[in-house]
């Protein structure tokens, strides 16, 4: 991993340079101690082949009524207007990915590196779908593998406070992107006491806020992933947007690199929807209703205030007491039931 990442602080980087390389968002924050890094990935660019380019044009033809072609082009032009046309191709190629992709087996994403990090299987099996911690359609077919990195060397480079560290690695044109949660070697004790809270923590709420964006969500038709790009940036612009209440992460690339910011803005108010939806709601509606909206489209049962959500009381690592009914009161039983 170390020859991934390099650090960067974006300043005076340029929007084609975030593109060409590919974007590896990192974020660290942990409970009560907040901090932002940015990371930028070495990746090489890949290339698009123009056979299937054809054929996804040949599909999104078909597929959209005369009203949203006509849409698309309203909102394209809105696009370009707000970040450049950069962005438009940006969303083509998201859109062309998830096409691709909704062609394979939705495959179960795999969770990586928890056991060999001590963590208990309760904080694997959050982020498995069975046990509907996240909304169904959050994780699996999202990402390919979420990764748990507890090594000493992997966070060499990094000065912080924070209990973890989230990572995405991007590579939009052929496949799922990768989710690195890394441990802060610090806070060992703290996440072997606590092991839920490798999973129950802002930094895998924004990171996997961000495989769920207009650009890598796989279940958007292209006018969706423009609406939801221009609804997520007119809540930045608006004067009551959301702040992180410990860190202007997303507002320091507002001036920098604007498509930047609005990523993050997204990323943030997935993070605040998922680890404290009640404040969130109450004093962001406007936000909370434009996250809960999207998560509702993937699966419209879920709902974040619902306390029996999850099988697992993510504090104590418990079976819930209803999920105790459904699956006996066993968790190893459930766990291995799952398997
Ligand atoms: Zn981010």
């Amino acid at each position: 991993m170390e020859n991934l990442r390099e650090e960067s602080p974006f300043e005076g980087s340029t929007f084609e340079s975030l593109f060409q390389k590919g974007i590896v968002c990192a974020k660290k924050w942990g409970r009560g101690a907040l901090g932002a890094v940015v990371l930028l990935a070495a990746a090489a660019p890949e290339i698009r082949s123009l056979k299937r380019e054809h054929e996804w044009r040949r599909y999104t033809e078909d597929a959209l009524s005369p009203h949203e072609k006509a849409e698309t082009k309203a909102l394209a032009r809105k696009i370009a207007e707000i970040f450049g046309d950069e962005v438009n191709a940006r969303i083509e190629q998201g859109d062309e990915t998830a096409y691709f992709l909704r062609k394979e087996k939705r495959e179960k994403a795999r969770i990586v590196g928890f056991e060999e990090s001590g963590l208990s299987n309760v904080a694997r099996y959050m982020l498995t779908e069975d046990f509907m911690f996240f909304p169904k359609g959050w994780i699996d077919g999202e990402v390919d593998k979420i990764v748990y990195v507890d090594r000493e060397e992997d966070l060499h480079e990094l000065q912080s406070d924070g209990v973890l560290l989230g990572e995405v690695e991007d590579q939009i044109i052929s496949s799922r992107p990768a989710m690195y949660i890394y441990q802060n070697p610090r806070y060992k004790d703290y996440i072997a006491k606590y092991p839920y809270l490798a999973v129950d923590d802002n930094t895998v709420f924004h990171e996997l806020g961000h495989v769920n964006d207009w650009l890598h969500n796989e279940d958007l038709t292209i006018v969706e992933r423009q609406r939801l790009l221009l609804e997520t940036y007119g809540r930045m612009m608006s004067k009551d947007c959301y702040h992180d209440p410990a860190g202007k992460y997303y507002e320091d690339f507002i001036e920098t690199v604007l498509y930047r910011a609005v990523s993050e803005y997204w990323a943030e108010i997935c993070a605040a929807y998922f680890s404290d939806p009640h404040s969130f709601n109450a004093e962001h509606p406007h936000d909370f209703a434009l996250v809960d909206a999207w998560v509702k489209k993937k699966d419209p049962s879920f709902d974040i205030f619902n306390k029996d959500r999850g099988a697992f009381d993510s504090q104590t690592g418990k079976l819930k007491e209803v999920w105790q009914k459904k699956f006996g009161r066993d968790p190893e039983g459930v766990l291995l039931k799952a398997e």
